[in-house]
C-alpha cells in the first residue's frame, strides 16, 4: 500500500447545521486544536516531511464548517500551504446571511480569488432542512449560491440521494438552475459512516430510479456508485493507495509536537495496516456477505465498510478504527 498523501486537519470551527448524516458526528462541541497553534504545527510538519518524503502531497484543512471567525485570513493561510481547500470551498452549515451579508462575503471570497464553491442539497425546501437539522438552511444557501453567481464565481452542487428524497430530485435540479450559474451539479449516494450509519435504511435502490429523471438519474457518477450486484458481477477495482489523515486535536497534539513529523506518518501507516490486517480482503467478505443480486447503491468503498462492519459484529474485532474521519486515520483508494 503506498502512501501517497498527508491531510491534516483541525476541527476547530463550528458548523451551524446537525445533518442526518453527518460523516464528522458533528454534536455542537469542537474537538480540533486551536488555529493558530494548527496552523504552526502544520508549516513545520510540512517543511521536514517534504524534506524526508519529496514527491506526496501535503494539505492542511480546517473544519467542522468554512465559518472560520477570520475566513480570509485562513484562506491565505491554506494558499500559503498549498492547500486544495482553497480552491475548494463546501458552503454548508455556515451563518444565516440576509442578501447584502451573502453579497459581502462573496465579495471577499472573490477579491481572495476563491475558487470553486460547492453546496450540498438533500431536497426539497422543508426535507432540506429537516435533513440539515436547521431551519432556514436552504434559503441560506440558495441566497449565497445566488450572490456567488451574481460576483461570477464557481460553483458546483451535489445532492444526496436516497429512497427517501428520491422524488424531490427533478424539481430541485430545476430551482438550482434558476438560482444560479453552476458548473456542475452531481448527484452522490451518501456513505454510512459516522452519523450517516442512521440512514442505512433509505439507501437509494434500483427500484427508486423511477422516482426520477433519465436526465437527473444521469447526474450520478455510474463509475463510482453502482448496485452490490453490479459491484459483485464486474468485480472491484483493487486498492493501491492511501492519504493519511492527521486529526489534530485536544487528546493528540502535545504527543505529536514531541515528535518527529516521519514519526507520526509511520504511526499512522501502522494503524492503517493493524486495521486492514483485521478484515479478510473486500473479495472475501463480498462472497462471505454479498447479495449478487443486491439492488440497493454503494460507492466501492461504503460497501467494504458495510461489510467489515458485519464481519467486526459476528468475530468480535476491536482494532482502532483509521476509517474514522474525526481521528487521525487513512483513505484507501
Ligand atoms: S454541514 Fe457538514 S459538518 Fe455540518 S452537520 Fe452537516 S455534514 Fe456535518
Amino acid at each position: 500500500m503506498e502512501t501517497e498523501s498527508v491531510l491534516m486537519q483541525t476541527l476547530c470551527v463550528p458548523c451551524a447545521c446537525r445533518c442526518r448524516y453527518c460523516l464528522l458526528s458533528w454534536d455542537g462541541k469542537t474537538t480540533g486544536v486551536a488555529w493558530e497553534r494548527s496552523v504552526r504545527f502544520a508549516e513545520k510538519f510540512k517543511e521536514r516531511f517534504l524534506e524526508e518524503r519529496p514527491g506526496l502531497g501535503f494539505s492542511f484543512s480546517f473544519g467542522y464548517s468554512m465559518e472560520h471567525p477570520d475566513l480570509k485570513g485562513a484562506l491565505r493561510v491554506l494558499k500559503k500551504i498549498g492547500s486544495p481547500q482553497a480552491g475548494f470551498l463546501q458552503c454548508d452549515g455556515m451563518c444565516m446571511r440576509n442578501e447584502k451579508e451573502c453579497g459581502e462575503l462573496m465579495d471577499m471570497l472573490s477579491s481572495e480569488g476563491a475558487g470553486q464553491l460547492n453546496f450540498t442539497f438533500y431536497g426539497l425546501e422543508r426535507y432540506h432542512d429537516a435533513f440539515a437539522g436547521r431551519k432556514g438552511e436552504f434559503a441560506n444557501i440558495l441566497r449565497m449560491m445566488k450572490a456567488a453567481s451574481e460576483k461570477g464565481l464557481e460553483l458546483s452542487s451535489g445532492i444526496a440521494l436516497t429512497s427517501e428524497n428520491a422524488d424531490q430530485i427533478d424539481r430541485l435540479i430545476d430551482i438550482l438552475n434558476k438560482t444560479a450559474e453552476l458548473s456542475r451539479i452531481f448527484l452522490f449516494i451518501p456513505h454510512e459512516e459516522g452519523r450517516g450509519a442512521s440512514i442505512a435504511d433509505i439507501r437509494f435502490t434500483e427500484e427508486d430510479e423511477k422516482k426520477l429523471s433519465g436526465e437527473s438519474l444521469a447526474l450520478l457518477n455510474r463509475e463510482i456508485f453502482k448496485t452490490e450486484g453490479e459491484w459483485i458481477r464486474e468485480g472491484f477495482p483493487v486498492e493501491t493507495k492511501r492519504t493519511l489523515i492527521i486529526s489534530l486535536s485536544e487528546d493528540n497534539m502535545e504527543r505529536y509536537e514531541s515528535m518527529d513529523p516521519l514519526d507520526i506518518v509511520k504511526e499512522i501507516e501502522s494503524l492503517d495496516e493493524a486495521y486492514y490486517g483485521s478484515f479478510p480482503s473486500l473479495e472475501e467478505l463480498a462472497k462471505a456477505y454479498g447479495d449478487p443480486k443486491g439492488k440497493r447503491y454503494y460507492r466501492q468503498r461504503d460497501l467494504f465498510s458495510c461489510y467489515r462492519k458485519v464481519y467486526a459484529a459476528e468475530h468480535g474485532v476491536s482494532v482502532y478504527d483509521v476509517t474514522d474521519e474525526r481521528q487521525s486515520g487513512s483513505r484507501r483508494y
